[in-house]
């Protein structure tokens, strides 16, 4: 963010295989936006498709001045695109949304007059979720597992769609850190947080940009940021272990002394390979959570890398 400017709405919208989407998505935002400002701005930031995306961005960007694009260098992911938009949005305030039109532009009014009557976020709250049902109960699963790992409480009906006043904004790009997930981080800066019922469109694009495994690596990079009980869980599991291996060693020894075990080698090989599971486990689990926290701080890498803009 460079200087206060007059900016008053910034829309961002990070962009992946969008092609067939994105003339409506322009079209339909510039005509509701125009409703609400003559300071607003589109920012398309295409997270390198390989379609024709950036080609219509360009092109869009050439005939609206409110319209700009950045295009990422490689594909770095929807969160990493909407940081990259984010740095660029100079608005009062921002709305993030996707460009697939299952986030309706003509919502963005009500976000807005909503954050008006006193708060800082408006998220958009999904209430009829038009999504293939296996994602629906993946994300079920995932909340559940995201608030019991990390206390965190995540609401699956929300997602990055929402209006953020530019000092949200401003927190949210402060958080430097490789590993994001947007809704997470709205969660954790916190400032007045409200809701807004909208409705869901249908994908617009048939191939959704990423599926279930792209999908489980954001979950799972989300946990693993938010949260260290996988690894405390670890050390707790070792511990465990190990304790009953020593239980157990006690009770072969008695036994191999009083003379109940007749398999020669049998007493030590079972006694060395339960305490030595347990202590292995639960020292990897404490060199996994310095090594964890090491890796956050020294990787200090760029979250984006941009290769044309507009
Ligand atoms: N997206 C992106 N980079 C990717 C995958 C997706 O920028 O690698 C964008 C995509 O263009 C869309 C948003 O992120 O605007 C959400 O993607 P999608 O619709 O595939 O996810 P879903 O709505 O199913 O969660
Ligand atoms: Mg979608």
């Amino acid at each position: 963010m460079t200087k206060e400017s007059n900016t008053y709405l910034s829309v961002v919208v990070p962009v992946y295989q969008s092609d067939n989407s994105l003339e409506a998505l322009i079209t339909r935002l510039r005509l509701v936006l125009a409703g609400i400002s003559t300071e607003v701005e589109l920012i398309l930031v295409d997270d390198h498709s390989s379609d024709r995306s950036w080609e219509l961005i360009c092109a869009a960007a050439e005939t609206f001045p409110d319209v700009s694009g950045i295009r990422l260098s490689r594909n770095f992911g929807q969160h990493h695109a909407i940081a990259a938009g984010l740095d660029a949005a100079r608005g009062k305030w921002t709305v993030v949304m996707d460009a697939d039109l299952q986030d309706l532009p003509e919502e963005i009014p009500h976000l807005l007059s909503k954050a008006r009557h006193g708060y800082d976020v408006v998220m958009a709250r999904r209430t009829n979720r038009k999504d293939e049902h296996w994602k629906i109960a993946f994300s079920a699963i995932f909340y559940r597992f995201f608030r019991y790992m990390t206390g965190t409480r995540l609401d699956p009906a929300v997602g990055n769609f929402g209006i953020y006043h530019r000092k949200v904004i401003r927190a949210i790009s402060e958080m430097r850190e490789a590993i994001r997930y947007f809704p997470a981080q709205v969660q954790w800066v916190g400032f007045r947080q409200g809701y807004y019922n909208v409705a869901h469109g249908k994908s617009a694009v048939l191939q959704s940009g990423y599926g279930f495994r792209s999908r489980f690596h954001l979950g799972l990079n989300a946990l693993l940021a938010y949260s260290d009980k996988p690894l405390r869980l670890t050390i707790k599991l070792g511990f465990f272990i190990a304790s009953i291996g020593f239980i157990f060693a006690l009770v072969t020894l008695i036994r191999y002394f009083s003379g109940l075990i007749v398999i020669p080698g049998y007493a030590s090989l079972i006694v060395s390979l339960w305490v030595l599971s347990g202590l292995v486990l639960m020292t990897m689990g404490m060199v996994g959570l310095y090594v964890g926290k090491t890796f956050e701080g020294v990787k200090n890498r760029p979250l984006y890398i941009i290769d044309q803009k507009t």
